[in-house]
């Protein structure tokens, strides 16, 4: 059996599988250890299963449409055994098509948890591994807060919730982040009566606020009640009987969902005693090197980044070229961010606020999918686009979007982000028409002084 290596990587979720096979790519001999399976949190239990299940939730939502559109059907029942086993089969499809791309790259899979005893060497049960270089990739699990009561049957997991074998009546969710917030819209639309509590003052409090409104309204029109400003102080009772517990006040439930946070999985670099750490996550540079120059790090274990599957790939790519000799840097600006619903809220770069607050004078250009067309035919007409730009030279700054498939929009105002495009660059763009990427090019020109499908603007007449 080879033990030695050019790289070995611990951890096979986006961040890991990527860098193996970037490594391998750029000539590498590379063994990827790996404790569970392939794939990862992404894959196995994030965002894929979620998004699978979020389609059975879109078009049981559809259905209160369907006399509208001049469709009219027998009576439909949602069957959740049927809609988790299609899950399953996306995810195992992708889990196999993934050990065949890394097998095509001769990347050796190792199975076990591995530990890293010392720099270029790793511990995988009895077995050790050794290369000159090492990439850490172990990504993170569920972060579970310390609530009296939370360690109850009754109270389940971003990972559980994926296999429920019923669905239930009434869901308590706890924590109005984008985990909460997106098994929300799911679990509502397939017919749960749905309650979400939040701690901070508001839900999806990383999220622009006004998009954060807009998507809260499309959840209300849901059925699903957000408190926010709540802190959970107990739980008790049993799977159909829970009670959570506000000082004084009590609510009930038939199933909780904690989905507070995720936490970095550093214990295979415990070992490493002068691995520079945070308190629960891995320090790197903008080149993804670690404390120790031969040791790299990417993905949801790297302190003080977005937890993202695309940041993951993106700091593995970097990290693996930088750990080959060649020099990459990451560039944080553009990371394009989503909840998922039957709206989306996407966002790329700054808020109107975080612009304001790195000295930019601001401008903020709106158009609503109210107005246009394309939303209009797909009957989808929440939201809004929103594009943030600088004054002096129109420079954009950031988009923060809520309407149908605005994750798919993404791209673009991304794009525009990462190019340092400006406002005259989306203004003048020619949008496929109708499409629902015209609000982008509305909402620049609106900045401007005046969106061309709208009634006159009291901003004045457009610029040029
Ligand atoms: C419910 C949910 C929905 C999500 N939806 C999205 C989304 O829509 N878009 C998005 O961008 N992100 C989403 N995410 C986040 C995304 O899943 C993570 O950011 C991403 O998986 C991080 O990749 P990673 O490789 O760093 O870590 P992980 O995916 O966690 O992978 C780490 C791997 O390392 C393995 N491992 C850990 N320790 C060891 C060890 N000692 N030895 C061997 N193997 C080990 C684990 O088994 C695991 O397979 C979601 C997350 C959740 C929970």
């Amino acid at each position: 059996v080879q033990t030695e290596f050019d790289l070995i990587v611990v951890g096979g979720g986006p961040a890991g599988y990527i860098g193996a096979i970037k490594a391998a790519q750029l000539g590498a001999r590379v063994a990827l250890v790996e404790g569970d399976r392939v794939g990862g949190t992404c894959l196995n239990r994030g965002c894929i299963p979620t998004k699978a299940l979020m389609e059975s939730a879109r078009l049981s939502a559809q259905r209160s449409r369907f006399a509208s559109l001049g469709l009219q059907t027998g009576e439909t029942h949602f069957h959740l055994d049927a809609a988790i086993a299609r899950k399953d089969k996306i995810v195992g499809d992708l889990v196999r098509g993934l050990e065949k791309t890394l097998g095509s790259y001769a990347i050796e899979i190792i199975p076990g948890t591995g530990k890293v005893l010392a720099p270029g060497k790793v511990g995988v049960g009895e077995q050790i591994l050794t290369a000159p270089r090492i990439l850490l990739a172990t990504g993170s699990t569920v972060a579970v807060p310390p609530i009296p009561g939370i360690k109850t049957a009754g109270v389940v997991t971003s990972d559980e919730i994926l296999d429920l074998k019923t669905l239930p009546g009434r869901l308590a969710i706890i924590g109005g982040g984008v985990i909460g917030v997106e098994m929300a819209g799911i679990f509502a639309a397939l017919g749960s009566a749905v309650h979400v509590y939040e701690a901070l003052p508001r839900v999806l409090p990383m999220t622009d606020p006004e998009a954060a409104n807009a998507m809260t309204r499309a959840l209300s029109h849901q059925g699903v009640q957000m408190s926010a400003g709540v802190a959970i102080t107990g739980i008790e009772g049993e799977p159909g009987a829970m009670r959570l517990r506000m000082g004084d006040a009590v609510a009930e439930a038939d199933l909780i969902l904690v989905a507070t946070g995720r936490r970095p999985r550093i214990d295979a670099a415990d070992p490493l005693t002068d691995l520079k750490r945070t308190r629960s996550a891995i320090i790197t540079n903008d080149h993804m090197q670690t404390s120790i120059p031969s040791i790299a790090a990417a993905g949801d274990i790297v302190a003080d980044r977005p937890m993202l599957a695309h940041v993951a790939f993106h700091e593995a790519e970097t990290a693996v070229e930088n750990l080959l000799g060649h020099t990459r840097r990451m560039d944080y600006r553009a990371v394009p961010q989503c909840v998922f619903g039957l709206v989306d809220l996407a966002q790329v770069g700054q808020t109107e606020e975080e612009a304001r607050q790195a000295g930019h004078t601001v401008k903020v250009g709106r158009f609503p999918m109210a107005a246009n067309g394309r939303a209009m035919t797909l009957g989808e007409t929440a939201g809004f686009v929103k594009v943030v730009s600088e004054e002096r030279y129109g420079a954009v700054l950031g988009v923060h979007m809520v309407g149908p498939h605005a994750s798919e929009l993404l791209g673009e105002a991304t794009m525009a982000v990462q190019m340092e495009a400006t406002v005259h660059d989306l203004a003048e763009m020619m949008h496929m028409h109708p499409t629902i990427s015209e609000a982008i090019g509305e909402a620049a020109l609106d900045l401007l002084g005046g969106a061309l499908h709208l009634p006159r603007s009291r901003k004045g007449t457009p610029t040029r």
